[in-house]
């Protein structure tokens, strides 16, 4: 059984976000509590709870998660980039649905 979490809700739009890029497979939105001019979140519409839970028939999500977030950089003009999964409550994980941290000092582009 799945236990929902916030961006589970953020995925159903019952809980608002401020969503920068969307398609087929993943859903990118900036963090509510930034650490840096650009900090946003890159998640799955696959529901995996954290890389620890990751199986060879989920092997693909962080690898692909990782390529959107190149693409959205290399469209948006910025150069350098941190990207981070934390995995795990001793991870500093708080949030049990695998997402990919994107942080850049560059501002993005106005939508
Ligand atoms: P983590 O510590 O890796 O689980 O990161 C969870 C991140 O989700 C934190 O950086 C939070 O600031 C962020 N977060 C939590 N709730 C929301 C929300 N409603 N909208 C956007 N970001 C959120």
């Amino acid at each position: 059984m799945v236990e929902p979490t916030i961006f589970h809700s953020i995925l159903s739009r019952e809980v608002p976000a401020s969503i920068v890029y969307e398609d087929d497979e993943v859903l990118a939105f900036k963090d509510i509590h930034p650490k840096a001019k650009t900090h946003l979140l890159f998640i799955p519409k696959h529901f995996v709870a954290s890389i620890a839970d990751v199986t060879p028939e989920t092997a693909h999500i962080p690898g692909m998660l990782i390529l959107k977030a190149q693409r959205f950089a290399q469209e948006q003009g910025i150069k350098g980039y941190r990207l981070t999964f934390h995995v795990g409550k001793g991870g500093g994980q708080e949030v049990m649905y695998l997402h990919l941290h994107f942080l850049s000092e560059e501002k993005l582009k106005a939508l």
